[in-house]
């Protein structure tokens, strides 16, 4: 039996019964829930592991979901949206969610990202508390409280924006984190050109850190959206 607990929000019975029998088949334990007021009820009574949730809910707004949730947990969110709502999607992000899932979605994909968070959440707690202020994954290497990034032994000569950029990303590793989150976070506000400075600075520190910054290994984009840290194996 799996042990990780999912919250299934969701309104429409055809895309609900799809998540739930994928659940099942793959051991997962679940619980429903057709409406937000009965979501934000079922997360703070039941502690699910993760929750899935649909943005287009009848009695209220997903984000308003999201925004109930995040006063007290930090539980993984996992939006699921419509090709159509580019930005629900990214005031879904901005809310709090971890992640997100494009309707039509297939099976293999909403398993994905499952494992995914799981990956993320297990590493959460074993890696980050053993040496809070060292960040490690795959051959990157960041000591928070030195202020140095390393790959292999090799000290990467980082500017101070795109260290910022990195312990951004690093610190929400496997969460995909919008424009103007970071430009935000850097430089307190969130303005078209800011965001044009973002992909300048992204290029350079991935010029730096990726070995094959064609094929990255490290940082995703999600175009028109944002980034997000993979864990590397
Ligand atoms: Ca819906």
């Amino acid at each position: 039996m799996n042990k990780y607990l999912i919250l299934v929000v969701e309104d429409d019975p055809p895309v609900r019964n799809l998540i739930t029998t994928t659940l099942k088949t793959n051991d997962y334990r679940f619980l429903v829930a057709a409406n937000g007021e009965s979501a934000i009820l079922e997360a703070s009574s039941h502690n699910p592991d993760i929750v899935l949730l649909d943005l287009g809910l009848p009695d209220m707004d997903g984000i308003q979901v999201i925004q109930k949730i995040r006063s007290w947990s930090n539980l993984p969110i996992i939006v699921i949206s419509a090709r159509s709502e580019d930005n629900d999607k990214i005031e879904a992000l901005d809310a709090g969610a971890d992640d997100y899932l494009t309707k039509p979605f297939s099976v293999e994909e909403l398993l994905a990202r499952l494992r995914a968070t799981q990956r993320r959440l297990s590493f959460m707690t074993a890696e980050m508390t053993a040496a809070d202020s060292v960040f490690t994954n795959g051959r990157l290497r960041i000591d928070y409280a030195g202020g140095c990034a390393y790959l292999d032994r090799q000290e990467l000569h980082l500017t101070p924006i795109e260290y910022k950029l990195l312990c951004l990303l690093s610190k929400n590793i496997g969460k995909v984190l919008t424009h103007t989150f970071l430009t935000q976070n850097i430089w307190g506000r969130s303005w078209d050109n800011d965001i044009a400075s973002l992909r300048v600075f992204m290029a350079t520190l991935r010029k730096k850190l990726e070995p094959e910054p064609d094929s990255p290994q490290y940082i995703q984009t999600h175009i028109g959206v944002g980034y997000r840290m993979l864990k590397v194996e």
